[in-house]
């Protein structure tokens, strides 16, 4: 007998199959049946094939019995692992007679490349499901350890950015310090004190790089830029291999929803941007490898040599350096809850809009804060902002200062946020350093942003704030070439580069386009 979990947010619905979509699935799969209580997959298997339901029902259950969701005629078994070749994180029973279409994984990701509107059905409901597992207690990892320990709050914070199901199991009971933290795969095998890596590959995910790679282009960095980049370069006859050392996605993955990507009106989240962005990298060819830090480039005439983390190193002939800038975050619990529905990291018209007559902290001396909070409080918000110095003039522009007070935004000096308090990432409140409650909706946070490029040398020149230089400001006539020729930046990592989604795959575009004319000169030498 199956329990019912009925507080479980199911995915929405996805739309069926049409009799055309069905018939092409047909003519790729094996007609099957089965009979009820049969196990069409269970938790911990390596694979399964996509599979069409003509007739009869299957009930998805979690690895304790639970259902958590329920599939009829004309809709179809599977989620992301289908097409990323992850462990099974669920199993799937026969609850009425069946007859199906099976159609292998090989198989299905040439189809899902070839028919648009079958791969719009079928990734948008793969993408829907794997939200709604993640938000499921009890699938997928357990990630068992204290949050004193680095090691652990590193592998919870690997599983988020990743998107990978997991549950948190705070104890360190019994368990020696130096094997932390245990995670238990699906299905059963247990790593003690895994790296990333090891936990990723476990799963099935991701390509290993052999020690040695020679490719014409390397992209260091998986998110819009480096995507961006992988996708031109591949598709345009480059072998393009894209390393990242934490999520393939970057940190538009981590937006709950991106509201000013074009072409997407009613918005997008960052998870179905960018594994969309990934499937079409991977159908162009480029090669997709993650978890790998690149520690070092080491510019050559013609090779450059990039060493990764274990040893290992790839040659190649044009690099585009995308590793992004990291959003300097506020040091507090469950921050993450609430990022993208009531935390922002940057304040234009959306929410603008989300914000008319709420009340909202900004926090930040600088004057990306100041311009936000202005801008904010003549969209009719209430607006406060907080700042850890005395006085606001020793950080902002004196004109700033000034607007602040003419559009009745709140300064408040020597103001820290130690805790939030809300529900289901609506923000309520905020509680000082000093104890003090301040009711807030609404947060936009500008503490500013450090580039990923301390692994870089001084043969890459960079701004002040580590920043890459490129175009002119690194005297070359080529807009996003760096310092060293056949070297490229492209991004938020990049000195002076608007830091937006949409801006950040254009230039790993253009960075493309740049490469072939570096190439070619270089053959022609
Ligand atoms: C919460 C949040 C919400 C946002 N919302 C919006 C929005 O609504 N609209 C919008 O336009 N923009 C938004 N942004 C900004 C947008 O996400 C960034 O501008 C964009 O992701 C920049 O892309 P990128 O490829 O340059 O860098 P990133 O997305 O930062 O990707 C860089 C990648 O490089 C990898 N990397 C770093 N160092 C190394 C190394 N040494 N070796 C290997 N890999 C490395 C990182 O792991 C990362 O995956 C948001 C940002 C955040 C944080």
């Amino acid at each position: 007998m199956m329990d019912v979990m009925t507080d479980i947010p199911p995915a929405p619905p996805s739309p069926p199959l049409s009799p055309s979509q069905l018939a092409t699935l047909a003519e790729l799969g094996e007609e099957r049946t089965a009979n009820v209580g049969d196990v069409l997959y269970r938790v911990g298997d390596r694979s399964y094939p996509f599979m069409a339901i003509r007739e009869g029902e299957v009930a998805i259950l979690d690895a304790a019995g639970n259902e958590i969701a329920h599939h009829g005629p004309s809709n179809f078994l599977g989620e992301l692992n289908l097409l990323s070749g992850q462990t099974v994180f669920v199993t799937a029973v026969v609850t009425e007679p069946l007859r199906y279409i099976a159609v292998e994984r090989e198989l299905l990701r040439s189809v899902l490349f070839e028919d648009g509107p079958l791969s719009d059905i079928v990734l948008s409901a793969f993408i829907a499901r794997r939200e709604a597992l993640q938000r499921v207690q009890g699938l997928g990892l357990e990630i068992v350890g204290p949050r004193s320990s680095e090691a652990t709050m590193r592998m919870l914070e690997y599983a988020r950015s990743n998107r990978l199901p997991f549950t948190w199991l705070q104890s360190d009971e019994g368990l020696d310090p130096a094997s932390l933290p245990v995670v238990r795969l699906p299905g059963g095998p247990e790593l003690r004190a895994p790296s990333t890596g090891e936990v990723y590959r476990a799963l099935g995910i991701g390509r290993e790089l052999e020690r040695h790679e020679a490719v014409d282009l390397l992209v260091v960095g998986a998110g819009p830029a480096g995507l961006g980049a992988a996708v031109y370069g591949a598709s345009e006859g480059l072998s393009t291999l894209v390393v990242d050392s934490t999520a393939l996605g970057g940190q538009a993955g981590s937006s709950r929803r991106i509201e000013n990507y074009l072409g997407f009106p009613a918005g997008i989240s960052g998870s179905e941007l960018t594994s969309r962005a990934v499937s079409q990298a991977r159908k162009f060819h480029a090669n997709l490898a993650s978890p790998y830090r690149v520690l070092s480039l080491e510019p050559g005439d013609g090779r450059h040599v990039v060493r990764l983390e274990d040893e290992r190193e790839i040659v190649a002939r044009a690099v585009v350096l995308a590793s992004g800038a990291q959003y300097r975050r506020l040091p507090v619990d469950n921050l993450s809850e609430y990022e993208g529905i009531s935390v922002f990291y940057a304040a234009g018209p959306p929410e603008a809009q989300l914000c008319g007559a709420a009340r909202v902290g900004v926090v930040g001396g600088g004057n990306s804060a100041a311009q936000a909070a202005i801008w904010l409080a003549r969209g009719g918000a209430l607006v406060t902002l907080l700042h850890r110095r005395a006085d606001l003039h020793e950080t902002m522009s004196d004109y700033l200062v000034h607007d602040l007070e003419r559009y009745g935004v709140a300064v408040r000096d020597r103001s820290e946020i130690a805790e939030l308090h809300g529900t289901d990432g609506e923000l309520e409140a905020v509680t000082l350093r000093d104890g003090e409650r301040l009711s807030f909706s609404f947060l936009f946070l500008f503490l500013g942003a450090q580039p990923c490029t301390d692994w870089l040398d001084a043969s890459i020149a960079r701004d002040e704030d580590g920043f890459i230089l490129t175009g002119s400001r690194a005297n070359t006539d080529n807009l996003l070439e760096t310092s060293v020729p056949g070297v490229f930046a492209a991004g938020d990592v990049r000195a002076g580069s608007t830091k937006r989604c949409a801006a950040a795959v254009g230039e790993g575009a253009m960075a493309v386009q740049f490469v072939h004319a570096h190439l070619a000169v270089g053959s022609r030498a």
